[in-house]
């Protein structure tokens, strides 16, 4: 199960793990036949059941709604990737109430009632994995970014408190926390910044890179997917309870 799977890294995520021959449950908005097509392209190519939910995370009645479609479909959520999220940029005394809420909601409530729904069906089957997708902003701050940076640390307390409590069960809780990925979320912060700025979309992407990143390179999605195969895989099987960068040394600085 791979939340906010219609585009981006999640869909990396939901493609590397049905390279690795898991059941797939997609999650997330877009339109009905680009949806469609996304789903039977990978359920083609990688010879595996593939289905999709449309549930809005940020409503906890449809988180466990979904949860329970996806146990009477399929008997078991294996491995839960906590994947969606949302970015609003501005200073703290211009962030609009309902954007803190709206972020909140997705980018962290979401993961609390996602590992609620799926931790004691894998607690009675001794087997799980739970992935979230933090950030390089679960560990270290940028200006103006108040609700996603909140909510990103947020999620690696949350995984932290979530592998303690399953140490001894079987299950794997970790969070990846990537630098940039060049998805449509971040080409839509590039893009505002060449609108601000009034300079090109090539010279922001660059700018963006180099105020952060000192490797000036994109992680891409099928990457962050590659590595949330390896923690699904019996060689992550002792790796619990860490925030893990794929970030071209962000955090190192
Ligand atoms: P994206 O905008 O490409 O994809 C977001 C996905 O979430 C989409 O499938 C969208 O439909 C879905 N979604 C949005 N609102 C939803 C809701 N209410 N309910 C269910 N699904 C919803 O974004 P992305 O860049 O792929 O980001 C994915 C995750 O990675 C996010 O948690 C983001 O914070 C994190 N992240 C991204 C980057 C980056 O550079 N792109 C870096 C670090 C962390």
């Amino acid at each position: 199960m791979v939340t906010g799977s219609t585009s981006g890294i999640g869909l990396g995520i939901a493609r590397e793990l049905a390279r690795a021959g898991a059941t797939i449950v997609l999650n997330g908005f877009g339109d009905p036949t680009a949806i469609e097509a996304t789903r039977s392209a990978i359920a083609g190519e990688f010879g595996v059941t593939v289905a999709f939910e449309a549930a809005d995370l940020t409503k906890p009645a449809e988180i466990d709604m979904l949860a329970r479609r996806c146990k009477a479909a399929f008997g078991s959520i294996d491995i839960l990737v906590n994947n969606a999220g949302i970015q609003h940029v501005a200073s703290i005394e211009d962030f609009p109430v309902e954007k803190w809420d709206a972020v909140i909601a997705l980018n962290l409530s979401a993961v609390f009632h996602g590992m609620k729904a799926v931790l004691p069906g894998m607690k009675r089957r001794g087997w799980g994995r739970i992935i979230n997708i933090a950030s390089a902003h679960g560990l270290v701050a940028s200006a103006h970014k108040i609700a996603y940076v909140a909510a990103k640390h947020g999620v690696v307390g949350a995984t932290k408190v979530a592998a303690i409590e399953c140490a001894n069960d079987g299950i794997t809780v970790n969070a990846i926390c990537p630098g940039w990925v060049l998805t449509p979320l971040v080409q839509a912060q590039i893009e505002a910044r060449a609108a601000a700025n009034g300079t090109s979309v090539s010279a922001e992407s660059n700018a963006l890179l180099a105020e952060k990143q000192p490797m000036l390179a994109f992680t891409t999605p099928e990457k962050i997917g590659q590595f949330a195969a390896f923690l699904c895989s019996e060689a992550g099987s002792t790796m619990t309870g860490a925030a893990l960068s794929i970030d071209g040394g962000w955090v190192a600085q």
